[in-house]
Parts: C-alpha cells; sequence; structure tokens
C-alpha cells in the first residue's frame, strides 16, 4: 500500500507541488474475476495545489489490466488512462461533499485513490474483442473459435422423447 506523508509537503496558497510518486495498485475483482495490474507499481505524477479552503490533489498514470475477458474468458489487457482529481477542505466541518475520503490525518491514500479511479475508469464489460461472440451456452464451446447453433430439438435426447410423444398423439 502506498501511502504519501503530507508533512512533507508544505505550501503557501495559490502554490503547487508536483513530483512523481511509485504507486502500489492492487488486483481488482470484477464479477468474480481477478484483474492484475501490470506492472504492479506504475509511476504516477501527483500534484497538490494549495487553495485558500483547502487544497486540490490530482494524480495521473497509466496502467494495464490483464484479466478474462468477460464473455469467453480470453486473456484480456486492458490499457487504461487514469486522471483523478478530490478536494480536500481544510475545516469540512462535517461536510462530506469537502472531505476526501483519501485524505486522513496528513497522509494520501494513494494505492486505494488509484484502485478507486481505476474501477470508475473501467468498461461495464471487459472483452478481449468488442464483437466477441463469447462462449455457447449449450455446450460451452468458443464461438470466436468456432462459431455454431445448436437444434435443440434434435441433438437434445429429451426433446427427442418429447417430439415422439407429440407425434403419438
Ligand atoms: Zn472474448
Ligand atoms: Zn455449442
Amino acid at each position: 500500500m502506498t501511502t504519501f506523508n503530507l508533512r512533507q509537503v508544505k505550501l503557501r496558497t495559490g502554490a503547487q507541488f508536483r513530483d512523481e510518486v511509485d504507486v502500489q495498485l492492487e488486483p481488482l475483482v470484477l464479477g468474480g474475476q481477478e484483474y492484475l495490474p501490470v506492472p504492479a507499481d506504475v509511476p504516477a505524477e501527483l500534484t497538490i495545489t494549495k487553495a485558500g479552503s483547502g487544497n486540490v490533489y490530482e494524480v495521473s498514470f497509466r496502467t494495464r489490466l490483464h484479466g478474462p475477458c468477460f464473455r469467453c474468458l480470453a486473456d484480456t489487457v486492458l490499457e487504461v488512462p487514469i486522471r483523478a482529481r478530490e478536494y480536500h477542505a481544510n475545516n469540512p466541518a462535517g461536510d462530506e461533499e469537502l472531505r476526501s475520503p483519501y485524505v486522513d490525518a496528513d497522509a494520501l491514500d494513494l494505492s486505494r485513490w488509484a484502485r478507486d479511479a481505476l474501477a470508475l475508469e473501467l468498461p461495464d464489460k471487459i472483452l478481449h474483442d468488442p464483437n466477441c461472440a463469447g462462449l455457447c451456452p449449450v455446450c460451452g464451446k468458443d464461438l470466436n473459435v468456432e462459431p455454431h447453433t445448436h437444434d435443440e430439438e434434435r441433438t437434445d435426447p429429451r426433446w427427442a422423447a418429447l417430439e415422439s410423444l407429440r407425434e403419438q398423439s
């Protein structure tokens, strides 16, 4: 976990701090599947700007996520550029809008912030190809490799039995 010690940054109002920080990224679990950021440590650009009423935090980095395709489970690599921004007031006075959940007692929780920013940036479905045909719901074969359909009434023996009953009546 990467946390950034905010006590090392002394800023006057209007001044800006900018540095490159290595941020450790945790694997993301989406729909029961694990997605691994590669590399696990990314160089991120961190900017802190002191406004009169509080601080503006900005972080940007690029990462690649490795994991299974949502439909066919093929290995999928997703390139994700991240740019996130947080504001934390000097005196939030209980107002959640003015409080960043990643700023706490002079520390900035960079790993958690980066993970949440990454999760927000991801598409609803991670696909190895936007036209992925997925797996056959009947036999489980990869429809991208073997496109096919099933005539269920003929191949499923239960249907065949029903069919013969119908014919008899
Ligand atoms: Zn796929
Ligand atoms: Zn099939």
